[in-house]
């Protein structure tokens, strides 16, 4: 299975993306994971990336269509792969498609979660995570402990500076501007299935695995 997750932030991508991945025993390659987990691990001497992912902004294509091809060279890739978060501009999407044509495969599906706006904002807003073991958490629905202390783990719970209100609706808007085009070409290419992701998580697994 060769999948792409394409959606707004806060659509509920990464969760399905993990919940695929179990399911199907692939990959899941998270390019905003990817980034997050070097930064911490400072592992990026291209000190604009830490500049990029903090104000909302994409990081330069050159360094993340390396980091892509790089990954799905892997061994582990070879029975396929789902991505999430990439490609988000039109040449990434071009870029894609060159390295799996070095790699003589394709694309089976390009799935496109979709929510409002508003619904995003609030999601995405309102949402914690422990920094120890990534429970998630939400201030309106799943509200962490008063101490901010993970009730599973004892790690500490946080706020992601990106997931901050102004930040969001700037990530909100890169993604109107420049993500959209993507699904505009793919579903140019036919292999676009669009699902609801402003349901319950479990509701979107389903459509997506009747679709798939
Ligand atoms: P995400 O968790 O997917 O929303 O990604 C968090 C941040 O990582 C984004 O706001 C960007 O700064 C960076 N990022 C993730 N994926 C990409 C990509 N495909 N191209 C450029 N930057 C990306």
């Amino acid at each position: 299975m060769r999948l792409v997750l394409m959606g707004p932030p806060g659509v509920g991508k990464g969760t399905q993306a993990v919940r695929l991945s179990r399911r199907f025993s692939v990959p899941h390659i998270s390019t905003g994971d990817i980034f997050r987990e070097g930064l911490a691990k400072n592992i990026f001497s291209d000190l604009s990336v830490k500049e990029h992912v903090y104000s909302g902004r994409l990081v330069p294509d050159d360094i993340t269509v390396g980091i892509i091809r790089n990954r799905l060279m892997d061994s582990d890739c070879a029975k396929g792969f789902i991505l999430d978060g990439f490609p988000r501009n039109l040449i990434q999407a071009k870029a894609l498609e060159e390295i799996l044509e070095d790699l003589r495969v394709c694309l089976d599906d390009v799935l496109y979660i979709n929510a409002e706006f508003d619904i995003l904002v609030k999601r995405i807003s309102g949402r914690r995570i422990c920094q120890k073991c990534g429970a998630i958490y939400h201030m309106l629905t799943n509200p962490p402990p008063q101490d901010c202390i993970c009730p599973q783990c004892g790690g500490n719970i946080y706020q992601r500076i990106d997931d901050r209100e102004d930040t969001v609706r700037k990530r909100l808007k890169v993604y109107e501007k420049l993500t959209k085009p993507v699904i505009d070409y793919y579903r140019d290419l036919g292999i676009l299935k669009t699902v609801d992701g402003g349901v319950e998580a479990d509701k979107t697994l389903d459509a997506i695995i009747s679709i798939i």
